[in-house]
């Protein structure tokens, strides 16, 4: 298969690159959503058509990137990637839709953070596969039509929400990418234990897993600092009691939970009385930016059930206060 080419990545280097998936083969779990895409990837691939545009969302780390690269590999097509935040004006949306080959996958990480102006440029290009370039201001303002090469789109956003009706319509395909399970998790931590050459009990990959928030990228990042941890103190050899121990030293607790994730928790209890409480005001205090609450630190939370989302704002459970060993208060009837 052709190496897909990555021009002008403003990812930079990926520093993913070693562990991350070559082919949707490789990949461990979202069995649902594999094969779904390889549906379309074997139809796309029998009727010699481009494939249409697809949009993946749920939380960071959990892959969106991954499919992303692996899908032009499978299709044999270049793949050209930016994201919504380098995309400020329109006008830098146009050398790379121009410069696009026939079937190419244009890969848009982060695209709910395309301004309106750039979103709205893509809607013909996506639809039609043409470019509508105003030129000029004013009564000499001139439109000129730009024929683009059929093209993939393949969108990622940690909020689908955000996403515009129009912008959300245009993708042919969407798919949420869920937290993964722990044995997806341990397979993902073994194959990559064996691609690093670390010394891993099947204990140890089970502890890690458990502690990695459903999410290979903390999975991955948990198993690097248990290698280094180990190397540095335990001559190398990964066992239960050592990953427990790195782990511990690096602030994670039994449920996976990061200083983070327990400061969010702890702000809610002391600050609120366990809510409910808007997440600008919790963000506020924590002195972090809103998306970062929402979007990296409540999903799993969330999913866990140690907080909860009502009208009124967030809400810690009884499963916090247990998890944390904090005794609610007793809060006087209303
Ligand atoms: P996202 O784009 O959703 O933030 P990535 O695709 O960059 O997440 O995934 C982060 C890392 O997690 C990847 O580099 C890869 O090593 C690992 N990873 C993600 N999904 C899988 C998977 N399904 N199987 C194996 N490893 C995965």
């Amino acid at each position: 298969a052709r190496e897909p080419i990555v021009t002008e990545s403003p990812l930079g280097e990926d520093p993913e690159r070693d562990l991350r998936p070559q082919r949707i083969a490789d990949m461990v779990g979202q069995r649902e959503v594999m094969q779904r895409l390889d549906i379309v990837l074997d139809a796309a691939r029998k009727r010699g058509e481009p494939l249409g545009h697809i949009l993946f969302d749920g939380p960071p780390g959990l892959g969106k990137t991954t499919f992303a690269t692996c899908i032009p590999r499978e299709m044999n097509v270049p793949l050209v990637t930016s994201s919504g935040p380098a995309l400020k004006a329109p006008k830098d949306l146009i050398p790379y839709l121009t410069n696009l080959e026939e079937g190419a996958v244009l890969f848009i990480d982060e695209i709910h953070r395309m301004p309106k102006p750039v979103e709205e440029y893509l809607y013909t290009a996506m639809e039609d596969f043409r470019l509508d370039i105003v030129l000029g201001e004013g009564v000499n303002a001139r439109t000129i039509n730009l024929k683009l090469k059929q093209f993939t789109l393949i969108g990622a956003t940690t909020r689908a929400g955000m996403l515009s009706g129009p912008l959300r319509d245009r993708f042919h395909i969407r798919e949420h990418l869920g937290f993964y399970t722990v044995e997806e998790l341990v397979e993902i931590i073994r194959r990559n234990s064996r691609k690093l050459q670390i010394p891993l009990t099947d204990e140890a990959a089970v502890e890690i897993a458990r502690r990695s928030r459903g999410t290979p990228r903390v999975a991955n990042n948990r198993l690097r600092w248990v290698r280094d941890y180990a190397d540095s103190k335990a001559g190398g050899s990964a066992t239960l009691e050592v990953a427990r121990a790195a782990l511990l030293m690096a602030g994670v607790d039994v449920l996976g939970l990061d200083k983070q994730d327990r400061g969010y928790l702890e702000t809610i209890i002391r600050v609120f009385g366990g809510g409910p409480v808007g997440v600008d005001a919790v963000a506020h205090t924590m002195n972090l930016a809103t998306d970062t609450l929402s979007d990296e630190v409540e999903p799993f939370l969330l999913r866990s059930e140690l907080v909860v989302r009502t009208p009124r704002g967030r809400v810690v459970t009884t499963k916090a206060y247990q998890h944390l060993q904090i005794k609610p208060i007793e809060k006087p009837k209303e």
